[in-house]
């Protein structure tokens, strides 16, 4: 399908961002987000990170299923997410859950290298395989347990992760450089999960905020956890 097709329903969905980001802005401190992250919301293709019997309903301000019980997380999720870590041109994000790629691929167009981390095989694979085809030379991205983070290549500007935990793994705290933001979901079970902020400052001081009541899947993990 041609790329055209989907800009009006794209540009239709940036605009339910914006009014989900003034509905909530109350919990999350962001009733609007920054132009780049809405411009960047505005030209990624979301309908080459889903599958494709669904290319129709892509730019729905909604999650959609990817395969192996998995979503592709919901446009404002991702343009939230985006916006809380507060990017710059010249950082360096982690993210944890690659899914298809659609969270990296927005990440890559703000910043200077993103590196992303998916445990399912396949998921992996068709995101690896998508990111080429798009051209997304800035993102590396690699099979394996993302609560360990990426040692090779932390210390972080920014980390997203896209599964919830019900304790923060200590190595993604340990990742983040002194100044930077992690935003995650944490919380057991899905009515008590909570978008959380995560900020180390200058000192290495880590301070928590709850933002909103979020529902992604688990982050399954052997690793030990610490920080709740
Ligand atoms: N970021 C994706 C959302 C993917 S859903 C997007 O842009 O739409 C969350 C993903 O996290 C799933 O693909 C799941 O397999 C992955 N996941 C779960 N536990 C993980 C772990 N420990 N390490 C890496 N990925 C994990």
């Amino acid at each position: 399908m041609d790329d055209k097709l989907f800009a009006a329903p794209r540009r239709q969905m940036v605009q339910e961002i914006a009014i989900h980001a003034a509905n909530t802005g109350k919990k999350t401190g962001k009733e609007t987000l920054a132009a780049q992250t809405m411009e960047v919301m505005g030209k990624v293709p979301r309908h080459e990170f889903v599958p494709a019997t669904l290319r129709p309903v892509a730019y729905a301000d909604t999650p959609l299923p990817i395969g192996y019980e998995k979503t592709i997380s919901q446009p404002y999720m991702v343009a939230l997410m985006t916006d809380l870590v507060d990017l710059e041109a010249d950082d360096v994000a982690l993210e944890i859950g690659t899914g298809l790629g659609y969270q990296a691929a927005v990440l890559a167009e703000l910043v200077t290298k993103v590196y992303s981390i998916e445990i399912i095989e396949e998921l992996h694979g068709e995101a690896r395989k998508r990111l080429k085809q798009l051209g997304y030379a800035n993102i590396e991205t690699k099979l394996g347990d993302g609560c360990h983070g990426w040692p090779e290549h932390a210390p972080f500007d920014a980390i997203i992760v896209t599964a919830a935990p019900d304790l923060i793994p200590p190595a993604l705290i340990n990742q983040l450089k002194p100044g930077a933001k992690m935003v995650i979901p944490t919380g057991i079970s899905l009515d008590t999960q909570q978008l959380m902020l995560v900020e180390k400052d200058s000192n290495g001081r880590i301070t928590t905020k709850d933002l909103l009541p979020v529902s992604f899947s688990p982050l399954v993990s052997d690793a030990p956890t610490a920080l709740g």
